[in-house]
């Protein structure tokens, strides 16, 4: 029996406690589990049997969310990190080396481009940053070093909606894995699995909280991927001096990176997820289809409004019949665009900056998907280590403001709108 995203954004993962009864699942605050003996405790460290040890390696609050971000995604397995680019570093750990490298968008949160341009460096990873549009580039980016190819489904700030079939079809023909980040989507919008992903990374901060409560990451594995069909993921699989010699994807099979993310990525990354985190975001889930419901309705509406504006020169809402990525949206994200986009003023970069400090009901944070309305200007803020180039790609000019549409009256923020618009000049 298969059930419904409604239903399985409720249900999935979560059955009544087996101690207590309770409906709702526990915040399992407890850092260690007692082996039943020794014997127990020897085949739980040998990854022979599943359970629980350490709650840096696994926690049955954490345990539950893992499964239902898994499902929602569609997904064979996930692993819950403490932040969205924890989950991104957690995504390429298995497969990278120092002197290998990852083909990556051009068109990503600004967080991702410096994670990518600047600190990955110092693990000796490389970061090609392409045009993901141009399916020519990616091809001719990857070489015999390239271990996976990254991109977001639906860009922050800008909007953009990523072909994810045409660059899943380059990604399977070099054979290697495409890892696509969904925070500005959410499962609900846009499931990439179903569109030739093989991981798929999120923010969990963002939309699947989606109340401004806490920072986590997750990162789902489809469990599709042949680890063993060439020599490049020997972490999958060759044989695991730290577990006996345990190949993990002959051992694991669709749960081999799910497996290692845990017995050996949170294990010695300790990027873990805590259980209390865990369960805030397991409430915000529940209601995750009803609020992007309200997101993509208010967004549509604001959208369009602005767009007739008379101080405004462009909005790069996908789901406005304008946008370049607008016959994307039916194919990828059926439900909507999200709520989430950038808005160019005709007054400019100081004209941004009296806009957003005229804003009443929208707060000026660097956050996104949050019930609450929110503004930024990404070029003093969040893309501010970016280069003129880089903004420009990355659709933050500075120029533009990025507006997260939460779940209020929509006559409000309109009304909020047009007085901070009016004053921008
Ligand atoms: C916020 C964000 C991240 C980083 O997530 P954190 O939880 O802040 O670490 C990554 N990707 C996208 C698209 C984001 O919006």
């Amino acid at each position: 029996m298969t059930y419904g995203f409604d239903t399985l954004q409720i249900h999935a993962g979560a059955r009544p406690d087996p101690a207590t009864g309770a409906r709702q699942t526990p915040i399992y605050q407890t850092t260690a589990y007692v082996f039943r003996d020794a014997d127990h405790a020897a085949a739980l460290f040998n990854l022979q049997e599943v359970g629980y040890i350490y709650s840096r390696l696994t926690n049955p609050t954490v345990a539950v969310l893992q499964e239902r971000v898994a499902t929602l995604e569609g997904g064979a397995g996930a692993v819950c990190c403490s932040s969205g680019h924890a989950a991104q570093i957690m995504a390429l750990f298995p497969l990278m080396a120092p002197g290998l490298n990852v083909v990556v968008s051009t068109r990503l949160y600004g967080g991702s481009i410096t994670q990518f341009s600047q600190t990955m460096q110092r693990f000796g990873w490389e970061a090609r940053f392409v045009d993901i549009d141009d399916m020519d580039a990616i091809e001719a980016a990857i070489d015999d070093k390239t271990r996976a190819v990254f991109c977001e489904s639906i860009a922050n700030p800008g909007g953009h909606i990523a072909d994810l079939r045409a660059v899943a079809d380059v990604t399977d023909k070099a054979g290697i894995p495409l890892i696509v980040d969904n925070t500005t989507a959410s499962p609900y919008l846009c499931r990439p699995i179903e569109h030739g992903a093989t991981l798929v990374v999120h923010s969990m901060t963002k939309y699947l909280t989606g109340n401004g409560t806490v920072t986590g990451g997750v990162v789902v594995d489809s469990g599709t991927f042949d680890w063993s069909a060439s020599d490049k993921f020997p972490s999958l699989s060759q044989p695991e001096t730290a577990y006996h010699g345990l190949k993990f994807h002959e051992t694991f099979g669709p749960l081999a990176f799910t497996f290692h993310g845990i017995a050996i990525g949170l294990r010695d990354l300790g990027m873990t997820l805590n259980p209390q985190a865990a369960h805030y975001t397991l409430m915000g889930i529940e209601t995750l289809s009803l609020r992007m419901e309200r997101h993509v309705q208010n967004a549509s509406r604001i959208a369009e409004w602005l767009e007739k504006h008379d101080r405004v020169a462009s909005v790069t809402y996908a789901g406005l019949k304008s946008s370049p990525y607008f016959d994307r949206v039916a194919k990828y994200c059926p439900r909507g665009a999200s709520g989430l986009f950038t808005v160019q003023l005709k007054s400019g970069y100081d004209g941004c900056v009296r806009m957003v400090d005229s804003l009443e009901l929208f707060s000026h944070v660097a956050n996104l998907g949050d019930t609450r309305s929110l503004v930024i200007h990404p070029a003093s803020t969040t893309h501010r280590q970016l280069s003129d180039e880089q903004l420009k790609a990355a659709g933050a000019g500075p120029d533009m403001v990025r507006i997260s549409i939460g779940t209020e009256d929509a006559d409000d923020l309109i009304a909020d709108l047009d007085q901070a618009l009016i004053k921008a000049g």
